[in-house]
């Protein structure tokens, strides 16, 4: 069963498509935040972003990297939020790759991405540390 958005780049759906390449596909949102609210996806189907492949992750960047300003200039926008939520627990309903740009505006009152987690941690400097070497040994 492949997901909606495989059904969008196979054609058997309709969408407002903004941008297509070889290996990205990127349209409008149906539900959208903002005006230009835009999905950018590899157009092979990938659950979560540590499973796309090296080349098409940077193909994808590549793609948000080339619509971001032509989506604030498209709409007037003042900025962006450019963000995945990359897998269940974050928020992500659709199991295909995706990095949403919704634009920003100066009055729209919205909130920075840093609204978006539960209550803060309020992590000791040991812990900062320990979590930052356990990190970087699994890179
Ligand atoms: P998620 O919560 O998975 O990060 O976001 C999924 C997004 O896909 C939602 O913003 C939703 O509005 C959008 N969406 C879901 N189904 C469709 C569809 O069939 N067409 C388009 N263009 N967007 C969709």
């Amino acid at each position: 069963m492949s997901s909606i958005f495989s059904q969008i780049v196979a054609g058997d759906i309709p969408a407002r498509v903004v941008y297509e390449d070889e290996t990205t596909l990127a349209f409008l949102d149906a539900n959208p935040l903002a005006p230009g609210h835009t999905l950018v996806i590899p157009k092979t189907e990938y659950e979560r972003l540590n499973d796309v492949p090296d080349d098409v992750a940077g193909d994808l960047y590549a793609t948000l990297h080339a619509l971001v300003p032509a989506i604030e200039v498209a709409v007037d926008a003042d900025a962006s939020t450019v963000a995945f939520n990359n897998g269940e627990a974050a928020g992500q309903e659709v199991p295909h790759v995706h990095g949403h740009i919704i634009p920003r505006f100066s009055d729209d009152g919205g909130a920075p991405i840093h609204g978006i987690a539960g209550d803060p941690p309020g992590l000791e400097d040991d812990e900062l540390d320990e979590i930052a070497a356990e990190i970087e040994a699994h890179v």
